[in-house]
């Protein structure tokens, strides 16, 4: 644990190796451990986590929220419709409002990228000693949900020692709506660091070639990439091209309510041509995981028979990884000073 050094998690691009090597390991073991009811961990006891969620969220707010509970921290959470926003006041305001009772972790979603990174940024220049957890900003970056799928196909190459070693040379295809997915640059950040190579399946219009170098220049905010050799990412148009030989496909939900245009003919065409089923799964020419972040529309990114396979599908191991993995970044940002 001694080499981690960051005080905020915001975005994948600025983890090195031996980041993710951290969090796996510790979310490994919180994962092996009985810590629920009684049998919390006192690691965060004292610490108070404060969820700011300005956009939807299911799995991710309550995953965190009981990841901290786990962990014996105090929770809190924010409602923008009942707050004070609608009388104007501004989000640094507002999480101000939460650092002055006592918040060591802002656990915050926006719908506009960047809204954490500049959260961060403000915090720390007005000397609050706060941490900023990204939990998803616009189509930016989504780290928590790309550190549990590196974790779940860690897992299930090597369940025993689901290192960062175990995704090398491994071909993952990720389909769908790569634009507007905040997991998919998540994940394009992690799997490449860690040597996969990844394959991104889907329309132009969902998915522009220049995907091909997104991990090419250093990362926004950085002057040099803190990895030193990437895996490839190759760009292809048909599944039929995208699944032979392929060691774990992941499917993206189309996000309807960052789509500003017709980008699609129908929803029907969508499923035929990219729409994953067992059969086209055969394809892959031996047994894979299909993973999802969730929400999943049921039959169009993927077949509901398939998703409810447990043979196949990793989407409930992937919603029960996200507690360990979020254990693990809170601790990482919380523990020290913590009263146990
Ligand atoms: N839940 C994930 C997110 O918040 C994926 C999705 O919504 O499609 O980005």
């Amino acid at each position: 644990m001694s080499n981690w050094s960051h005080r905020h998690v915001l975005d994948l691009a600025a983890f090195s190796l031996a980041d993710y090597a951290t969090v796996l390991e510790l979310a490994q073991r919180f994962r092996a451990m009985p810590v629920a009811g009684a049998r919390k961990l006192p690691a965060l006891q004292g610490r108070l986590m404060t969820s700011l969620f300005f956009e939807p969220s299911t799995r991710t707010r309550s995953s965190f929220e009981l990841a901290a509970k786990r962990l014996s921290a105090d929770v809190q959470s924010f409602s923008p419709s009942s707050s004070s926003l609608s009388k104007g006041e501004s989000i640094l305001d507002t999480a101000r409002t939460y650092v002055a009772m006592g918040a060591n972790v802002l656990v915050v979603r926006h719908r506009c990228a960047g809204v954490p990174q500049g959260l961060a940024r403000d915090l720390d220049q007005a000397g609050e000693s706060v941490a900023v957890l990204n939990a998803g900003d616009g189509l930016r970056s989504h780290p928590s949900q790309g550190l549990l799928d590196l974790f779940t196909l860690a897992r299930h190459f090597n369940p025993e020692l689901p290192t960062p070693e175990a995704l090398r040379g491994k071909r993952i295809v990720i389909v769908g709506d790569v634009l507007h997915s905040r997991v998919a640059r998540s994940n394009l950040w992690a799997l490449t660091a860690c040597g996969a190579q990844v394959v991104l399946c889907g329309p132009a219009t969902l998915l522009p070639d220049a995907f091909s170098g997104f991990v090419d220049a250093p990362p926004p905010g950085l002057a040099a990439d803190p990895v030193a050799q990437r895996g490839p990412i190759q760009v292809v148009r048909s599944l039929e091209e995208a699944l032979p030989g392929a060691d774990a496909v992941m499917t993206l939900r189309l996000q309807k309510e960052r789509m500003h245009q017709h980008l699609l003919t129908s929803l029907d065409r969508y499923h035929q041509l990219y729409g994953l089923t067992h059969q086209r799964l055969a394809l892959c020419g031996k047994p894979v995981p299909v993973l999802h972040p969730g929400p999943v529309n049921r039959g169009v990114e993927l077949a509901g028979s398939l998703l409810d396979d447990p043979a196949t599908s990793l989407v409930e191991e992937q919603v029960r990884n996200g507690i360990p993995i979020r254990m693990a970044l809170l601790y990482l940002l919380a523990a020290k000073g913590a009263s146990a």
